[in-house]
């Protein structure tokens, strides 16, 4: 009888310790995400900047377009004609500065590059500080076929989103947006994040399906 006494008591906690579980994940399922302020830079335009925010709002509904700012002069590297990507980071970021609790993601339509694989100067679709709270992204090497031009803006977008969110590159799936691009264009083949890198960011409150 003690036994099973013991059995029923064991068989409670059990349960109840499920129930916490529940509660514990609908508690994840409620963070609130990081605003994201979409930022043009340089005369970007602005119907361009409407359609991605519409896009990234059902990823995060706190999503808003900042009234323009100019292009930084400063990062421009004249050799190759680009502007330097780290250099429009550290420029946002001091834009930015009332905007702490903010993701700012920079748009432009100049060619952007950053120091990697042996290059000083290499041409980027996207950069962003990880973890921190800027991006940006260039729309100058995206597909000029309107078929795939926002469908490519979007996903280099969530990308660079993620990486400020401190998640990196992601090898587990062919389709998943994490996908290191090696610096190519994305494709039609991601089209969604893997079920970790889904996870990870549904935890910052991501709505993602
Ligand atoms: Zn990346
Ligand atoms: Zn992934």
């Amino acid at each position: 009888m003690k036994g099973f006494t013991l059995f029923i008591v064991f068989f409670f906690l059990l349960f109840w310790g499920a129930c916490g579980n529940v509660s514990q994940e609908g508690k994840i399922a409620h963070v609130e995400p990081r605003p994201i302020v979409i930022q043009p830079i340089g005369g970007f335009p602005d119907k361009q900047a409407q359609v991605l925010l519409k896009m990234l709002k059902e990823v995060n509904p706190n999503v808003s377009v900042a009234q323009p700012i100019p292009m930084y002069n400063k990062a421009y590297f004249e050799p190759l004609h680009r502007y330097r990507a780290d250099s429009l980071l550290h420029y946002l970021y001091r834009k930015s500065y009332r905007r702490k609790d903010a993701i700012v993601l920079g748009l432009t339509y100049k060619d952007i590059s950053t120091t990697t694989h042996g290059y000083y100067d290499y041409g980027v679709m996207g950069l962003a500080r990880s973890p921190g709270n800027v991006c940006i992204i260039s729309t100058h090497r995206l597909s000029k076929r309107k078929k795939y031009y926002y469908n490519q803006m979007f996903k280099v977008a969530i990308h660079e989103l993620a990486h400020t969110e401190g998640l990196g590159h992601c090898d587990l799936s062919n389709t998943c947006y994490m996908k290191d691009w090696k610096y190519k264009s994305p494709t039609l083949e991601e089209d969604e994040f893997c079920i970790t890198c889904k996870t990870y960011l549904q935890k910052k409150g991501w709505r993602l399906k």
